[in-house]
């Protein structure tokens, strides 16, 4: 008689946002038969991924991150493009990435802000100019033109980088598809004391990996929601090529360049599950933050309000847990693209998930790095910079 479990996944995954749809495909291009499952419907993308700005920022979280989460974002920023390398070679089309860093800003009135921020670089020992860099008002034209006048001073970044987020989650669904992997949506995940129920029924795998995000909350009640809104806007003669951030004492907002001349603008945090649309509060606090950045971006069209509810944990950082039926991970809260690739690193070289992720791509040498990012500098900026 047949054996009914010998064409059960080897692996199973609850929720295809960032977690798992990186999973998937990680596991999918192993060989492994892999099944995934999404609550939302397919044309209704449901997780924070999809909303995300998608900043891969070690130095711009620094300040508020957990310790230690600085030298996983480091080690992201150092797989994603070898990722999207191979995602392409796969699916024939590219992630754009852009590697050109950030800058953070701040009113003159709010100088004070820049202040706190250079201090915090300077007790975590970060002085290099490979890794920040003071820039005056003109720097900061020369660096995006666009970029309104009153700027009088800022950092520049020069290595972080963003991902077109949306393409992402598409060409990854679509390369574990071609690799055989299968994806099932509008089906509920719900995990019990011994068994796995996907929309009221048992479903059997060798391995199961929770990567519900919010949705964790089911089965760990120390999963929260924070809310985050942002606002598209469409300003295609606006050439603006590097996220910027705008320091504020009350909020941090940033415009993140997008393709086809569009901008992400985000993002509130508020600890609270609400999903519902974006309030008129944060609506406006997010234009006139953008108003301020380019006054030519007034004439910029509202293309898409959204809201969305990261996943945070107590610690605000990830973890992974072992449960009856494999592995959860969560907790990724507003640095899931930041954390995705050394998160699971941590999964290979900890709980030996296979993803052939070559650990030397995540270390490669400062030195070398910071020597060509040294090159790129001098091009960018045609004047001296401060020392
Ligand atoms: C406004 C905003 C801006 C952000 N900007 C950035 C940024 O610039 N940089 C950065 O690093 N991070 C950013 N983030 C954070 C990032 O999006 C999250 O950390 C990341 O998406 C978490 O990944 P995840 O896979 O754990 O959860 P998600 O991406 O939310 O995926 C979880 C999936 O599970 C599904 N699901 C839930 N319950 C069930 C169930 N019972 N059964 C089946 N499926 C289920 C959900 O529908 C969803 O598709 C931002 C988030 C928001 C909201």
């Amino acid at each position: 008689m047949p054996d009914p479990l010998q064409n059960r996944p080897q692996f199973a995954i609850a929720g295809v946002g960032l977690l798992g749809s990186l999973l998937g495909w990680r596991l999918a291009r192993q060989g492994y038969r892999v099944n995934l499952f999404e609550q939302a419907s397919e044309h209704t993308p449901a997780a924070a991924a999809y909303t995300a700005a998608a900043m891969i920022a070690p130095w711009a979280e620094l300040p508020v991150c957990a310790p230690g989460l600085f030298e996983l974002g480091k080690q992201s920023r150092l797989l994603w493009p070898q990722w999207l390398a191979e995602l392409q070679q796969q699916t024939g089309e590219a992630v754009p990435f852009g590697n050109r860093g950030s800058l953070l800003v701040a009113h003159p009135a709010d100088q004070s802000e820049l202040t706190d921020f250079a201090q915090h670089m300077q007790r975590a020992g970060i002085s290099s100019p490979a890794q920040l860099q003071p820039v005056n008002g003109e720097q900061l034209h020369q660096l995006e033109p666009e970029l309104a006048g009153h700027f009088q001073s800022g950092f520049w970044l020069p290595q972080e980088s963003h991902l077109e987020n949306r393409q992402l989650l598409v060409l990854l669904q679509r390369a574990i598809r071609q690799l055989g992997g299968q994806i099932q949506y509008d089906a509920e995940v719900r995990f019990g004391d011994v068994d796995v129920q996907v929309n009221g029924q048992p479903v059997a795998a060798e391995q199961w990996l929770d990567c519900r995000g919010v949705g964790g909350k089911q089965s760990n009640s120390q999963v929260r929601g924070v809310r985050g809104e942002v606002l598209w806007i469409e300003a295609p003669d606006v050439v603006i090529s590097r996220p910027v951030r705008l320091l504020h004492p009350r909020y941090h907002l940033y415009l993140v360049p997008k393709s086809a001349g569009r901008y992400i603008l985000g993002a509130t945090e508020i600890e609270s599950d609400d999903r519902s649309p974006v309030s008129v509060r944060s609506a406006l606090e997010m234009l006139s933050a953008v108003y301020a950045l380019s006054p030519k971006l007034a004439e910029a069209r509202i293309i898409e309000l959204s809201s969305n509810v990261r996943p945070g944990l107590p610690s605000h950082q990830p973890e992974i847990r072992q449960i009856p039926q494999g592995l959860a991970i969560n907790g990724l809260f507003r640095h899931g693209y930041l954390l995705a690739p050394a998160v699971l690193l941590q999964l290979q070289q900890q709980w030996q998930l296979p993803l052939d992720i070559s650990p030397a791509d995540a270390s490669v040498d400062a030195v070398l790095l910071q020597h060509a990012l040294q090159q790129e500098l001098q091009q960018e900026l045609q004047q001296e910079l401060p020392a």
